[in-house]
């Protein structure tokens, strides 16, 4: 791999985030050959650590003492400080500037704010003014989600940050974005003729994309509780990958040419009015079940919550390629299974020709559905019709399927390792741009607000299913059905 040189500085870098995720990416970029001399690491959080105590503590997040362990470890450096104290970042820019020079690291920095969303602003302010931020090489703000809790907060935090970045030095992780099945969209659309052209309201009746989760809240209950799914998982990863489905061919595959086309996807995406958004959305939270407790006895969640752990929805795109042909989503907490799907479920040919009167052909065509695995297994099938091998003519539905093989899916990068290697290349296809994130938040704060108005009738889904019966009724209203059901 091409060397890249640069200083990384993880605010919140003693956070679950860092020593879980982003260490070991670096690591792995490490001995992949992106990262090899020039570059290091400064971790800084409120804890008082020692450089070798940070070390010790990365060592143990990367799980390894090798020889190669040590010499990359030995490029992390530890700072304590609260990102609120203007004071200190005099002090980190001293480490910085001595940290460059040794490194050889031409001036390029990363700034990794890997903590809660109300510093950004404050840190960013900061760097710039405080001089951290400098014009020799590149300075590249990477952020975590949540961005923002709205619209006019996603707009109120935007702005603070682009008083010290520009929009093409912020790198807005969406960690969706760097799973490879989400990324082969792009290549399986427009990479193949036989998909491409029949991607359009023309041949599809429907696409279905679902992120289901098996597991609760875990421990992030208290964030959760404020959050809900729609915010959590429909209004950035969702309408990433919604946005790569619908989106019209992009100039060139450069993140700029992409960008242009998922914004312009989002903008022909139906506002919903208050009546159409009662409509077309469900939410749901689940109850008691099988060895899981309810939502509402969950730790630091009120035991009379009315936050959603689950949301259906129809999208409708006003636009040439799609009018007519909704996009079904839905997504929530402890369901049937962990896993990302896309089913893009195609129209039955117009005349079924072997239902003629006296026909011996007695199943009736099935519809072409092209699934896309994303997680945790990774690949596609398509279904189409066949006449079955006996004795005269029947046709049935065979599948036709390539799943990445298991061994080889363990070589495939980390989404959060080809996150920090496009910062490093300076390639944005992957993150979400300013735009994106506004029409998202305009789109699902019209779902909030029909939401607000009403309290919902909660608890109403059984853990291990595959929601409330509400989901169901949303598609089957329009006489189709969930491609994945129990
Ligand atoms: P965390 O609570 O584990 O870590 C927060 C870090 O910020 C700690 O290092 C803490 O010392 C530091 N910090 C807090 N206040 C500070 C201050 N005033 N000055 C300096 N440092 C301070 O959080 P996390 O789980 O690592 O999450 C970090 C970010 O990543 C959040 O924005 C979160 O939403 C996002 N995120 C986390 C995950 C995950 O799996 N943990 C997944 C996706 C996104």
């Amino acid at each position: 791999a091409t060397e890249r040189s640069a200083l990384f500085i993880f605010f919140g870098g003693t956070g679950d985030l860092a020593y879980r995720k982003l260490y070991p990416s670096m690591f792995n970029l490490y001995r992949k050959g992106t990262l090899q001399e020039k570059f290091a690491v400064i971790g800084t959080a409120r804890d008082k650590l020692t450089d070798e105590k940070f070390r010790e503590k990365v060592r143990k997040s990367i799980g390894s003492d090798s020889k190669e362990a040590e010499k990359f470890i030995s490029h992390f450096y530890y700072e304590a400080h609260d990102v609120t104290d203007q004071a200190h970042y005099s002090v980190l820019k001293a480490r910085a500037e001595e940290l460059d020079k040794k490194y050889k690291l031409s001036g390029n920095q990363i700034f990794y704010l890997s903590m809660a969303p109300n510093f950004f602003g404050t840190v960013a302010g900061y760097l710039r003014t405080e001089g951290i931020v400098n014009d020799n090489g590149f300075s590249r703000l990477v952020i975590e989600k949540p961005f923002g809790r709205d619209f006019e907060s996603a707009k109120e935090l935007n702005e603070s940050l682009a008083k010290s970045f520009k929009e093409e030095e912020i790198f807005r992780i969406d960690h969706y974005l760097g799973k490879e099945m989400i990324q082969n969209i792009e290549a399986l659309r427009f990479g193949n003729t036989i998909i491409e052209s029949l991607w359009n309201n023309r041949y599809i009746d429907n696409i279905q994309v679902t992120l289901s989760e098996s597991l609760g809240v875990e421990e992030r209950a208290s964030y959760y509780d404020k959050s809900g799914a729609l915010r959590d998982m429909v209004q950035n990863h969702i309408m990433q990958i919604v946005s790569l489905l619908a989106m019209e061919q992009p100039v060139a595959f450069t993140d700029s040419d992409i960008r242009a086309e998922k914004v312009k996807a989002l903008r022909s995406l139906r506002v919903y009015n208050v009546a159409e958004a009662a409509t077309n959305f469900v939410r749901g939270q689940y109850g008691a079940g099988n060895k899981v407790k309810p939502y509402r006895e969950e730790d630091n969640v009120p035991a009379d919550s009315t936050t959603e752990t689950f949301v259906a929805g129809k999208l409708m795109f006003d636009n040439y390629r799609w009018s007519g042909t909704p996009f079904y989503i839905r997504t929530g907490k402890v369901l049937a299974d962990k896993f990302t799907r896309v089913d893009v479920v195609f129209k039955k040919p117009l005349v079924d020709i072997f239902a003629f009167p006296g026909s011996t052909n007695t199943a009736p065509l099935d519809t072409n559905i092209l699934t896309l695995y994303i997680e945790p297994k990774a690949g596609f099938a398509l279904k189409i019709n066949a006449k079955n091998n006996e004795q005269g003519f029947q046709t049935e539905p065979v599948t036709m399927k390539y799943l990445v093989d298991p061994e080889d899916s363990k070589k495939t990068p980390e989404p959060y390792e080809r996150l920090i290697h496009d910062a490093l290349k300076g390639d944005g296809t992957n993150f979400s741009s300013w735009q994106e994130v506004s029409y998202a938040w305009k789109f699902v704060d019209q779902i909030r607000h029909v939401w607000d108005l009403q309290a919902p009738n909660f608890p109403n889904y059984t853990p291990g299913s595959m929601g409330p019966a509400a989901a169901d009724e949303l598609i089957e209203r329009d006489h189709r059905s969930w491609v994945y059901k129990l």
